[in-house]
């Protein structure tokens, strides 16, 4: 073991390989406090060469490594195993901003870059990196791709798949991918950077990226309404893509205990509760009170009953931080069975109303929170109170889920639009997911990663 550490540190420095039990704690345990494990050490490389020779080194001693950005993951997937023989690779040295091409709107950085360093990066000059998640101060890049990571802008950008362009890649041998094109559009053959996309760090370890930017948009109109249903709501999604187009750029909603439980924590700061609620918000070149304008005599022509518009940046930001407060609020209130799934748009209300009843026949009275990105059909679906006491809850877990999932298939949604599947989504991935796309999957984790190093016990072995 000593003789690993040296080479490590002859690798890294000495200074970049940690062993002692609290300099290792961070990385052991995940954000929500789930899955703890071990590790005979964590090293943070300064570069996709010392990558590179840490990826051989473990590949001709068959050390397994766990790729690890911000570890903000919610499921597991950047915590290593309780063996103690697992190498956690930090990439947060691997921070550089490479290249910022204006002409062609891309920007290529290093997989440790926090996403918020690279929205300063862009906005620094005048373009937009539009990717926005609560996490995003300490999220890395690496991350967000290895999870396919959306947010709030993914009605009008789309997720880190479709904003990048280009990959650099140590693969489990040690060879490394050069993709880092800025190319829009490439005819020649398999688009191999979209294997690592959503891998989770299971297929090669990400080392830097190009990615898509935008012309910074200098106008918005925010505002925050009052529906009776969610089947509204969702009407009011097309009338305003169809008003719109691409200006709405978030579209999210808030259910009715949504809103009571930030109106207990938050007295006062809810401007009214409604049966759903939705932020939506309109991004633009030119001028914010003009788009504020059109917004305000539109949803006067809709006959609005409750709403209320942002007149300045500091209404708007008020309006957003209600919505960023509802994990931390929701957490207020004890623990929950947690779901990121996804519907198609059209489906979010039907899904609603038949994943509710089956839940309350199944665990009567028990507390649903349903909120989230219903503009890419993205919802936070969080389940509490399925007994009295609410102590057991997680012995319910498996039932609810299956109840939950079972309602996500029917309407053709997915199980993991968010947080990616890590330890904590496998086995329900390979129930409902397509069995020749798992077939294909083994193939392609067999292909690249025959010794199984890039870590394991995430969802490519369970499924
Ligand atoms: C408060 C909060 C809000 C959130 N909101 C959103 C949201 O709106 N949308 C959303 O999509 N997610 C959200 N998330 C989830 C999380 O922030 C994202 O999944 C994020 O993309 C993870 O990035 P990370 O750097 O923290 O990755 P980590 O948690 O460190 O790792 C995630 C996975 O990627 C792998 N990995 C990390 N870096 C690399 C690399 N360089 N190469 C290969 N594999 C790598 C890890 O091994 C692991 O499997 C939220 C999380 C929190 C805590």
């Amino acid at each position: 073991m000593n003789d690993l550490i040296h080479r490590l540190a002859e690798i890294v420095g000495p200074t970049h390989v940690l062993t002692q039990d609290g300099d290792t704690a961070p990385y052991l345990t995940d954000w929500r406090g789930r899955y703890h494990g071990r590790c005979v050490a964590v090293v943070a490389p300064a570069s996709t060469a010392e990558v590179a020779a840490l990826v051989r080194l473990c590949a001709a001693r068959h050390i397994a490594i766990v790729p690890q950005g911000g570890n903000t993951s919610t499921c597991g997937a950047a915590t290593p195993d309780t063996s103690g023989l697992q190498l956690v690779l930090s990439l947060a040295r691997m921070q550089g901003i490479r290249d910022i091409d204006c002409a062609n709107n891309s920007i290529t950085v290093e997989a440790g870059a926090t996403l918020a360093s690279v929205q300063t990066a862009a906005r620094e000059a005048s373009r937009l990196f539009p990717l926005s998640l609560a996490s995003e101060g300490s999220c890395q890049i690496g991350g967000n791709l290895s999870t396919n990571a959306g947010g709030l802008a993914v009605l009008r950008y789309g997720t880190m798949r479709e904003l990048c362009l280009g990959l650099e890649v140590v693969l489990a041998d040690g060879r490394v991918l050069h993709a880092l094109s800025g190319l829009r559009k490439d005819s020649s053959g398999l688009d191999v950077k979209q294997l690592f996309i959503g891998a989770e760090g299971q297929l090669g370890i990400i080392t830097a990226a190009t990615l898509k930017l935008f012309p910074l948009p200098d106008a918005s109109a925010t505002a925050w309404i009052g529906v009776d249903s969610a089947d509204t709501a969702i009407h009011w999604l097309g009338a305003l893509r169809q008003a719109f187009g691409d200006r709405l750029t978030s579209f999210e909603i808030l259910s009715e205990p949504c809103q009571r439980l930030l109106d207990k924590h938050q007295a006062g700061r809810l401007p009214f509760i409604a049966p759903w609620a939705l932020l939506i918000e309109l991004s633009d070149a030119g001028d914010s009170a003009e788009l504020g304008e059109r917004l305000t005599m539109w949803l006067a022509e809709q006959q609005m009953v409750d709403g209320v518009i942002a007149q300045s940046e500091a209404e708007r930001l008020k309006l957003w931080q209600l919505r960023e407060d509802m994990s931390e609020t929701q957490k207020k209130e004890g623990a929950s069975i947690k779901h990121d799934i996804g519907v198609p748009s059209s489906a979010i209300a039907a899904f609603i109303a038949a994943c509710g009843d089956a839940l309350q026949a199944a665990f009567p009275g028990c507390r649903i929170m349903v909120f989230g990105h219903a503009g890419d059909g993205n919802l936070h679906y969080n389940v509490s109170h399925t007994r009295t006491d609410n102590a057991a809850l997680f012995d319910d877990e498996a039932a609810v889920n299956a109840i939950v999932y079972d309602q996500v298939a029917h309407y053709g949604g997915t199980l993991a639009a968010e947080h990616g599947v890590g330890q904590l989504k496998g086995a329900w991935l390979a129930r409902y997911k397509d069995p020749v796309a798992l077939s294909i999957m083994r193939s392609m984790k067999q292909a690249l990663d025959p010794q199984g190093l890039m870590n394991p016990g995430k969802w490519l072995s369970q499924i």
